[in-house]
């Protein structure tokens, strides 16, 4: 069988979806070719299955915080098979969602892997598929590292396929993926160490944010284990361990999980054939507009190796169809400032530039805004996570160019801010918007004296 489209969407994930529903929308004869459920990994294993259990955790810590207020409950432990199979329908829905929504616009589905036969042709099975615009959206999966016991270890895929709560868990890698399942699997009462082979968790993020992360977590009982290097992974006894290049070693756990990065899925699609050009990492490069080196074919999403993230999937997804069907030969994506969350306990914050990245761009014209406090969600507990915030701010104008945050709700506030740094704003817009008053996110419109650091201006 060969049939001809005006586009072919590869991968019936974030990407994958977007392109060809805005395609599809402009008119044009589409098809979307996924291996697997349609969603992709933020519908099956990542975002959504992630903050249905976050939210899980989110709800086991308020019950303990409960009787400081007054409420008499005590926790008698967590049902994880009524917190997973609920997840399970949660996502089971959303699959079914877009396979009526996929068939509403009038796109056409194809099951199966998807490989490139030419230029405009792929194969899926025995079947033969062209089109004038093809697109890569193929995502990525978990990395696993090559050494001894490597696969004694699990990867996020496998954390949601956990049928039964873990009891004692490394999570090896301090990425934002291992630093929110670990806040996960705390909060509902697994013991977990993190074993990170730099020398803060969170280190693409700012100091500020790992530092906070770290005093959190630490006050949470999650342990640490910092620039330990994992060369092999054993099962004995006593469970599975894991032993650093070093020799050290440590055991006792009954699961170990890799977070350590995530690899595109390009591997498989046989690129030589279409003349695709792709980096030893399998990472697609493309162009401002999402092209690759080869006329009509295009690639989005996490394959490209730039803020994997499904929002922006999501938003390349859709330029890409209006500018190729739509009538807007120059629309693409900004890659900047993409606000972003990661959803450990607390939740972390941040849009632009960490204080670091706009040292190097900007140097000494900068100016610091700091604070940190307990909200006042824990004034009547004795423990609460601390909140954190800080303004990167450039040149005498002060403009903002970066806001990091952690604490309950910046999760939530950060998007209203994104907007604010995406519009240019400086600290004194932040200055002159009324505070809401009690929240935390007043404390980002009302920081007064910058941060001096020892032997620089600010
Ligand atoms: C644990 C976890 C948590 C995450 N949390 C968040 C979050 O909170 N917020 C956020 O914004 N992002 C989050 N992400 C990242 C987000 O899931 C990805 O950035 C997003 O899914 C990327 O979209 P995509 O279209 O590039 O790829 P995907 O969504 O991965 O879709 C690619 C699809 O292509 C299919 N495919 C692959 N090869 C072929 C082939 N040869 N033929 C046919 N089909 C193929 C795959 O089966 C897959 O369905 C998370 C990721 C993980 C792993």
């Amino acid at each position: 069988m060969s049939q001809h489209f005006d586009l072919i969407a590869i991968g019936g994930g974030s990407g994958g979806l977007a392109v060809a529903e805005k395609a599809a929308q402009l008119g044009r004869r589409v098809a979307v070719v996924e291996t697997g459920k349609l969603g992709g990994t933020c519908v099956n294993a990542g975002c959504v299955p992630k903050k249905v259990m976050w939210y899980g955790a989110n709800l086991a810590a308020a019950v303990a915080d409960a009787p400081g207020y007054g409420i008499k409950v005590q926790s008698e432990g967590i049902d994880w098979s009524t917190l997973v199979a609920g997840r399970n329908r949660y996502v089971a829905d959303i699959n079914g969602y877009w396979d009526g929504y996929v068939e509403r616009q009038g796109i056409t589905r194809i099951q199966g892997q998807a490989r490139f036969v030419d230029a405009r042709t792929i194969a899926v099975g025995d079947d033969h598929y062209s089109a004038d615009h093809i697109v890569i959206a193929t995502g990525g999966r978990p990395i696993v590292p090559r050494m001894p016991g490597a696969e004694l270890g699990i990867t996020s895929d496998g954390f949601f396929a956990l049928e039964s709560q873990p009891k004692r868990v490394a999570i090896i890698g301090g990425g934002y993926i291992g630093v929110e399942l670990a806040g996960v699997l705390r909060a509902l009462g697994t013991e977990v160490t993190i074993v990170a082979l730099e020398d803060r968790v969170l280190f693409l993020f700012d100091p500020m944010i790992s530092e906070t992360l770290a005093e959190n977590m630490g006050a949470d009982g999650i342990q640490m284990r910092l620039e330990f290097e994992v060369a092999a992974l054993e099962k004995n006894a006593d469970g599975l361990a894991l032993v650093a290049r070093d020799g050290e070693r440590l055991g006792g756990f009954d699961t170990l999980l890799w977070a350590v990065g995530r690899t595109p899925n390009t591997r498989e699609l046989n690129l030589e054939a279409a003349g695709v050009t792709m980096q030893p990492n399998g990472i697609i490069p493309v162009d401002a507009y999402q092209n690759t080196n080869v006329s009509g074919i295009y690639a989005i999403g996490d394959v490209i190796g730039r803020e994997p993230l499904t929002p922006v999937a999501i938003a390349a997804g859709r330029r890409l169809a209006e500018r190729l069907f739509g009538g807007k030969p120059d629309l693409k994506l900004d890659y900047d400032n993409v606000p972003t969350v990661v959803f450990a306990h607390p939740p972390i914050g941040k849009v632009g530039l960490t204080e670091p990245e706009a040292r190097e761009h900007f140097g000494d014209t900068l100016t610091i805004y700091e604070t940190s406090f307990t909200p006042m969600r824990y004034a009547l507990n004795a423990h609460g996570p601390k909140t954190a915030m800080k303004l990167v701010c450039v040149g005498p104008e002060e403009r903002v160019v970066g806001i990091h945050a952690i604490g309950d709700g910046v999760d939530e506030m950060m998007q209203g801010f994104g907007v604010a740094v995406k519009m240019g704003a400086t600290k004194a817009d932040l200055d002159s918007t009324v505070a809401i008053h009690p929240s935390s996110a007043e404390e980002l419109v009302t920081l007064k004296e910058p941060v001096r650091r020892p032997g620089q201006g600010f």
